[in-house]
């Protein structure tokens, strides 16, 4: 173990899960494609630190970030895993990324001449994929002739390792997503038909790998599946990782017609017992939940989330929970198997994605992490 714990509030995350998962999309992969496992957003909230190793043990050729800081922290830590930037990197610091072996995505002439002159300085060739935006006009080229003379101008520099070419769904439609596949195909056949070569294409993240096994040319790019939280569509063989917990740290009775919580937005319609945990939104636990929406596993029942959620506490209701006592467990979000509301029914109650509920849970709560049913691990990063 490598903190103490010190707080009742903890989001526990099985490795062994996450394992599970990365191995099955290996499976589903094969050798012949590439897995860049995505930990960007510490890791979807269950830390990337952590999950590095298990990605890597399990079959992973890539871990990608968002940024050049989330790079930076995987790279004090491990100095041989091959990182992958995503997102954008300032040229004023792009020579971060030469002198870690980062390898940095790219759609502009402008960032590939520095760092082609940042490689002649140092006598070694910085290693980038150029990002193509097929339809979901984010990041990318665009879809034109100009780029594509500019993509082999790129290709020309003499201290640049161009290694892949990636795009990204919007995930509009099936038609949409085979549209931007087609745009994909068309400009990389018409710079290959030139005579150069890209050793990674890359188009696929987690819903894509799954639905469409014909896009995932020799390498995918999965994140949420990792975690185990469900396509919205179907899929089964996956297992969350994640659990976020706390216990009761006050039980109360309140009459009927009293109110609890701030405003009094909600009032006793009975006499009950309300009781008490240390965490709020401040945690993660979006104050939307609050009124009616959400509700905890105590002792294996349901308790409903009453009053408003505050910064740091929230009240569940706990008349219809026999034997509860303070210190008991509550099961804020689970695998559902004790009725718990899983991350992916949290992101359909507040209509948001799995990874905002995942990203949410914040610093504040301290990471438990689980091999062989055994604590293996812990972080809690204001500790640090
Ligand atoms: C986040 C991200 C992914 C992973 O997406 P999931 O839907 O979580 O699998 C893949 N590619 C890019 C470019 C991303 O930004």
């Amino acid at each position: 173990m490598d903190y103490e714990i010190l707080r009742d509030t903890v989001a526990e995350i099985n490795l062994d899960n996450i394992a599970h998962n990365v191995r099955t999309i290996k499976e589903m992969i094969g050798n012949d494609v590439a897995m860049m496992t995505v930990i960007k957003g510490d890791g979807y909230g269950h830390g990337a630190a952590a999950v590095a190793p298990i990605m890597i043990e399990n079959g992973a050729d890539y871990l990608a970030v968002a940024t050049l800081t989330e790079a930076l922290e995987l790279r004090k830590l491990y100095k041989d895993y091959k990182l992958f930037i995503l997102g954008h990197t300032p040229n004023e610091v792009l020579h971060y990324v030469v002198d870690n072996n980062i390898v940095q995505t790219i759609y502009s002439i402008e960032q590939a001449k520095i760092l082609d002159e940042l490689g002649k300085h140092i006598n070694k060739k910085p290693v980038v994929h150029i990002k193509y935006d097929t339809g979901l006009h984010r990041l990318g080229y665009e879809h034109k002739k100009e780029s594509i003379e500019e993509i082999m101008r790129i290709l020309e520099l003499k201290n640049l390792c161009v290694e892949g070419i990636f795009s990204h769904l919007a995930q509009a439609s099936k038609e949409d997503d085979k549209e931007q596949y087609e745009r994909f195909i068309q400009a990389i056949s018409e710079i290959e038909s030139k005579g150069y070569k890209f050793k990674y294409k890359h188009l696929c993240e987690s819903i894509a790998i799954i639905e469409y096994p014909e896009y995932r040319f020799n390498m995918v790019r999965p994140g949420t599946v990792l975690y185990g939280i469900k396509p919205y569509k179907e899929n089964f063989f996956f297992k969350q990782a994640l659990t976020l917990k706390t216990r009761i740290c006050s039980i109360r009775n309140v009459r009927k017609g009293e109110g609890v919580g701030y405003s009094y937005v909600w009032k006793a319609d009975r006499d009950i017992v309300i009781g008490t945990l240390p965490f709020g939104f401040a945690d993660g636990y979006s104050r939307k939940l609050s009124g009616g929406l959400g509700y905890m596993i105590v002792n294996g029942k349901k308790a409903p989330v009453v009053g408003r959620v505050c910064m740091d506490q929230c009240m569940i209701d706990l008349t219809d929970i026999p034997n509860v006592k303070i210190g008991d467990e509550v099961i804020i979000f689970g695998d559902g198997k004790d009725g718990s509301i899983t991350i992916e029914q949290a992101s359909q109650l507040l209509d948001v994605t799995r990874g905002e509920i995942l990203s949410r849970i914040s610093r504040r709560t301290p990471r438990v992490y689980i091999k062989g049913d055994n604590i293996c691990k812990t972080v809690d990063y204001l500790m640090d």
